[in-house]
C-alpha cells in the first residue's frame, strides 16, 4: 500500500535515521518545526495511537526507551523537550502511520495553535 512511513521503514524512501531497534525506527522530520525534530515510529503499520489497545503486542516500552535514548543523544534533557502524537484531522495528523514527534532545541510555545 501507499504508506509513506512504511516505505521509510522498509528503506524504499530515504530518511535521516537517528535510531533503530527491532520494532522501532526514528528519523529526522523533513520539515523541522524546531532545531531538533525527530519522528519515532513503530515499524509495524498502525494508523494512530487511538488504534492501539492493551491486547495488541505493541512495542510501548521499546518505543519510549527509544525516545529516552534519542533525547539524550540530541542533548535535550537539560533544557527539556516535547513529545507529541497527532491523531486524526482535528489533531493535525497528515501521515496515517503512528508517529511521535520529538521536538526540542528551543523554548516551545504552549498551547500549540
Ligand atoms: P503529522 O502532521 O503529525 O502527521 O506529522 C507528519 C510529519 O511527517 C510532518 O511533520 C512532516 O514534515 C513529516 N514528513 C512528511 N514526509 C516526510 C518524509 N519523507 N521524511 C520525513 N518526515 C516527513
Ligand atoms: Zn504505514
Amino acid at each position: 500500500m501507499g504508506c509513506l512511513f512504511c516505505k521509510i521503514a522498509a528503506g524504499e524512501i530515504p530518511s535521516q535515521r537517528v535510531f533503530e531497534s527491532e520494532n522501532v525506527l526514528a528519523f529526522r522530520d523533513i520539515s523541522p518545526k524546531a532545531p531538533v525534530h525527530i519522528l519515532i515510529i513503530p515499524k509495524q503499520h498502525i494508523v494512530s495511537i487511538h488504534e492501539v489497545s492493551n491486547s495488541d503486542n505493541f512495542p510501548f516500552s521499546e518505543l519510549f526507551e527509544a525516545i529516552h535514548k534519542i533525547a539524550i543523544q540530541e542533548n535535550l534533557p537539560e533544557r527539556g523537550y516535547r513529545i507529541v502524537s497527532n491523531v486524526g484531522e482535528d489533531g493535525g495528523q497528515t501521515v496515517s502511520h503512528l508517529h511521535f514527534h520529538l521536538l526540542g532545541g528551543r523554548a516551545l510555545h504552549w498551547p500549540p495553535g
